[in-house]
């Protein structure tokens, strides 16, 4: 079972890339093709966090992720820079923080191993997506990144947050608004996952 979360969405309309075009319906369309992907291999089951223009919480979408026992939950982002700059993908993971801090009775150090497992699935994941991606945009990758994400806060699944590209560069944002280039992301997405596995 593998959790889609197109972010935003509904009055959250994410990063404006055109007077018509905001991040939540990119990452909406992305995800659906994606979902549509890999429902065609048959072994994969897909729930999304939502399959409309319509505004749900962190906490809605973990519910979502939990009672559904999702394994995997991959999060659609588009990024937005200072400057026009900055361009590129970059995938992000919630961190290792707390293991750091983690109690050294029997009881935590079991705890530890498990989140340690999915901390390591959660960047075997970004690389592939990072080396997906690469053939899309290549050597564009920012890298992968170790951060506090409130949506993959407390899931003890791998987890990634994927930030496709830059709203703010022309370039980036010409190919964010281009449908092909949707697809071809969701399908480096969907190759991902399938490699992950
Ligand atoms: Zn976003």
């Amino acid at each position: 079972m593998v959790i889609i979360d197109p972010a935003h969405g509904g009055s959250d309309i994410g990063i404006r890339l055109s007077d018509k075009e905001y991040e939540k319906n990119i990452t909406l369309a992305i995800s659906l093709a994606l979902k549509k992907e890999l429902e065609k291999l048959g072994n994969i089951r897909v729930q999304m966090t939502r399959v409309s223009d319509k505004l749900v919480s962190f906490s809605e979408r973990k519910k979502i992720a939990t009672s559904t026992q999702g394994e995997l939950l991959v999060s659609v982002h588009i990024n937005a820079g200072f400057g026009k700059n900055s361009t590129g993908y970059e995938i992000y993971y919630a961190g290792f923080r707390d293991a750091q801090t983690a109690q050294s009775n029997s009881k935590e150090i079991l705890k530890d191993m498990a989140r340690n497992k999915y901390l390591n699935d959660s960047i075997r994941l970004a690389q592939l997506i990072q080396k997906n991606m690469d053939n899309i945009f290549p050597r564009k990758s920012r890298g992968i990144r170790d951060a506090a994400i409130p949506v993959l806060e407390g899931l003890s699944i791998p987890a990634v947050i994927v930030e496709i590209g830059f709203a703010t560069h022309p370039e980036d944002r010409k190919k964010l608004m281009d449908v092909k280039t949707q697809n071809t992301i969701a399908h480096a997405l969907y190759q991902s996952i399938k490699d992950f596995y």
